[in-house]
Formats: C-alpha cells, sequence, structure tokens
C-alpha cells in the first residue's frame, strides 16, 4: 500500500488543515513552471495521495489498511474534491500556437506548403521521358518587405502586454486557492511581437501568389498516379521559412492503337 502521508510529508497525526497546508505547498511547488514535466509524475503522486487523506471517510478507511483507491477500482476517484479538474488546472492543454509544454514566444516562421498538379502525358512520352512546362500558382517570398511581413524600413515591436515573452500568466481559482497558468498573450497571439505597420503589398502575409511556368523532367517508365517530387520548388515559406515541395502526378492519356499492362503493349481491338 502506499504510503500517502510519507508522499504529503505529515505525520500520521496531522489535522486536516495541516494535510491541506501540506498538499497546496507541494502542489505549487509541483507546477509545471517551477518543476517541468519531471513535477508531473510527482504531482500525480501527491495528488492521490491528497484525494485520500483530503477525505475523512477515505482517510479512516485508508488508516484501517485499506486504500480505497485500489479498492473502489475506480483510479482517479468519482467523489470528492475533483482530481481530474485540478489536474486541469495545473498541466491542461494549452491552446494558441504553442503547447503547454513549450517555453517562449512562438515563431512566425512556417515551411511552404506542398503543390500537387496534375499533368496528362501520352504513351510514347510515358515510355520515353519527357520535358514538359507547367503552369502552377505558387507563392513567392514578397519582393517588397523580403518575407518579414513589415513596411519598408519597420520592424515587429516588443509586445507591450507580455513583453516579448509572448505568454501571459493568469490567476485561476481552483480548490488549491489561487494558482497561476500560463496561456497564449492575447495581444500579440504567442509571438512575443507585433506588427504595427504591416506590408501593404502582402498585407502583412510576407508572401504573394502567382503563376509559374515549371520546367519538369518526365523520367522515362511513368504511368498513371506516378509522382514526382521536386524539392523546394512549392510554396515559399512564411516569414522566411523553407519552401515547400511541388508534386506533379501523371496521367497518362488512352493511346488510340496501343493499350498498356505494366511493360508489355498489346494491340487494342478495334471496334468499328
Ligand atoms: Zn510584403
Ligand atoms: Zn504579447
Amino acid at each position: 500500500m502506499k504510503d500517502y502521508y510519507g508522499v504529503l510529508g505529515v505525520q500520521r497525526n496531522a489535522t486536516e488543515s495541516e494535510i491541506k497546508k501540506a498538499y497546496r505547498k507541494l502542489a505549487r511547488e509541483l507546477h509545471p513552471d517551477v518543476a517541468g514535466a519531471e513535477g508531473e509524475e510527482r504531482f500525480k503522486e501527491v495528488a492521490a495521495a491528497y484525494e485520500v487523506l483530503g477525505n475523512a471517510d477515505k482517510r479512516a478507511q485508508y488508516d484501517r489498511g485499506v486504500d480505497p483507491r485500489a479498492a473502489s477500482g475506480s483510479a482517479g476517484g468519482a467523489q470528492g474534491f475533483g482530481f481530474e479538474d485540478i489536474f486541469e488546472t495545473f498541466f491542461g492543454g494549452g491552446a494558441g500556437p504553442f503547447g503547454s509544454a513549450q517555453r517562449g514566444p512562438a515563431s512566425r516562421t512556417q515551411r511552404g506548403g506542398d503543390t500537387l498538379v496534375q499533368t496528362e502525358v501520352t504513351l510514347e512520352e510515358a515510355v520515353f521521358g519527357v520535358t514538359r512546362e507547367i503552369q502552377v500558382d505558387l507563392a513567392d517570398v514578397c519582393g517588397t518587405c523580403h518575407g518579414s511581413c513589415c513596411a519598408p524600413g519597420t520592424s515587429p515591436t516588443t509586445c507591450r502586454q507580455c513583453n516579448g515573452s509572448g505568454s501571459v500568466q493568469r490567476v485561476a481559482r481552483s480548490l488549491l486557492g489561487q494558482v497561476m497558468t500560463t496561456a497564449p498573450c492575447p495581444t500579440c497571439g504567442g509571438y512575443g511581437s507585433t506588427i504595427e505597420s504591416p506590408c501593404t503589398d502582402c498585407a502583412g502575409q510576407g508572401r504573394t501568389h502567382s503563376r509559374h511556368t515549371v520546367s519538369v523532367d518526365i523520367p522515362a517508365g511513368v504511368e498513371t498516379g506516378t509522382r514526382i517530387r521536386m524539392s523546394g520548388v512549392g510554396d515559399a515559406g512564411v516569414a522566411g521559412g523553407q519552401k515547400g515541395d511541388l508534386y506533379i502526378e501523371i496521367r497518362q492519356r488512352a493511346h488510340q492503337a496501343f493499350e498498356r499492362r505494366g511493360t508489355t503493349f498489346t494491340a487494342r481491338s478495334r471496334c468499328r
């Protein structure tokens, strides 16, 4: 049986308020902002101990030598003080551009997307290969702001609300009293900086779109469904991010006189 008194660091004859006080102190120490991920397992133990010792009936049961958490079979405890709720308060998934585990402001930089286009080839082209010019709409780095998203001569300003950290501390009420939780800064959206004067040519996106002509070397031996990957030829990344890839999917046009079965060509029977 788990030593719940030991986990909370209290004597077996500790009063209700001593137990509560010990629990609150440990819960604060084990807050993820202080203890990190390592604190999470410890916190679970501490919360389990408090679930039992913080409830007079369960504590009495435990003192008689029965672990109510093990006995009930419903780990987590349906009654009592709401273990899950408190756990959520401490370790609940953070909303916004970064999870609760990540620290520091989020980066605006993102890799560009991958683009898929289809092109038709004849049987001869599929067999022997061909160079094809393909028209495709792609994102380019904005020529005015060069991807910075800021109007020329300006740069992002450190966010006044979070002072560049990208996150804000909020006081939440729980049975532990007031606890601090971290949330993405609402002013800068978690980036730690704001763009006061966005580039007007790209509406602050850092990218513009235009029609591109791409020369594709289609190798010999392709067939319908073959995809050719052109690395770094897709959309430009956001705020200086890497370019995405361009995929060209082959469709082979039906041939009038021959049909293809793998690498074998058979004369098509003509229906006239
Ligand atoms: Zn721009
Ligand atoms: Zn901010």
